[in-house]
């Protein structure tokens, strides 16, 4: 599919505007503070591995992390986020507790993702060295070497793995072709940040994550790949989908407790 019938098959199904610039914010978020969020990703089309029920930006055709960099041209290129970051930081009104790869879809879906580290984190260390890095990344290209090492680079990787099962893996999340649960499991096993944060959406909703079911496999996987903290959250826009059901503090903090006890991880409730 090319670029622009992508945009007019899936911007009808838009929740939430796309982010618009390469930098956007500082947004408060109780999860990072004061953050100044990084979009390497297209102004105007999500381009992700996934394509989650839950989307706040909608629903898009799932990228194949393989096949990102030879198919996509309209992606900023490395001077391009060096500049905007550098105006970004010299307007900046207030301090900033992070700078966070995020934005429209999967930060590290960039070609170029370990090269931005780099300039963001000489950047960061210049100009803003009380702010810590940040990502807020899918986990789908936690197998690729070069990615792993980009990602040890900053303060805090907080990974997405929301199911404790292929199955349902499948059904929330909605990967491309060739995005495989297990190994993005055994990736994050493998993956030694030493603060490394799993973050997961859990909502309420047939079959879907709050189940006893899955919590007991999400929080046995939870024991193996070992982060120094699990940070669960529910719906705070509307989803892509009307049956998905937001939970609320009371039910997220006894999924955080039961979960807690099961895997030996602290697990806190936002
Ligand atoms: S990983 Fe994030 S950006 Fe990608 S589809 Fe899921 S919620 Fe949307």
């Amino acid at each position: 599919m090319n670029n622009h019938r992508k945009i007019e098959d899936f911007k009808k199904h838009r929740v939430l505007p796309l982010q618009k610039g390469y930098i956007y914010g500082p947004v408060k978020s109780r999860r990072l503070g004061s953050s100044l969020g990084l979009n390497l990703l297209p102004r105007n089309y999500k381009l992700c591995s996934f394509n989650c029920i839950y989307c706040q930006y909608g629903l898009n055709a799932p990228q194949n992390p393989d096949l990102i960099s030879a198919t996509f041209d309209d992606l900023p290129t490395v001077s391009d986020i060096k500049k905007a970051l550098l105006a970004a930081l010299a307007s900046l009104k207030e301090k900033i507790d992070y700078i966070t790869f995020s934005g429209n879809g999967e930060p590290t879906l960039h070609a170029n993702f370990p090269a931005i580290v780099e300039v963001v984190k000489d950047i960061r260390d210049r100009y803003a060295g009380r702010a810590r890095l940040a990502i807020l990344s899918n986990s789908t290209t936690i197998n690729k070497p070069e990615v792993v090492k980009a990602l040890m680079k900053l303060d805090t990787p907080l990974m997405k793995l929301d199911a404790g099962s292929e199955k349902l893996f499948k059904k929330i999340n909605r990967p491309a072709g060739g995005v495989d649960f297990n190994k993005i499991v055994e990736g994050l096993i493998e993956f030694k940040h030493p603060n490394l944060i799993i973050q997961a959406l859990i909502m309420g909703g047939p079959d879907l994550n709050a189940t006893d079911d899955n919590l007991e496999k999400w929080a046995y996987l939870l024991s193996k790949i070992k982060p120094i903290e699990v940070q669960i959250y529910s719906l705070d826009r509307p989803p892509a989908r009307p049956d998905i059901i937001k939970l609320s503090s009371k039910e997220l903090d006894d999924i955080a407790s039961r979960v807690s006890e099961l895997s030996g991880i602290p697990v806190k409730a936002f």
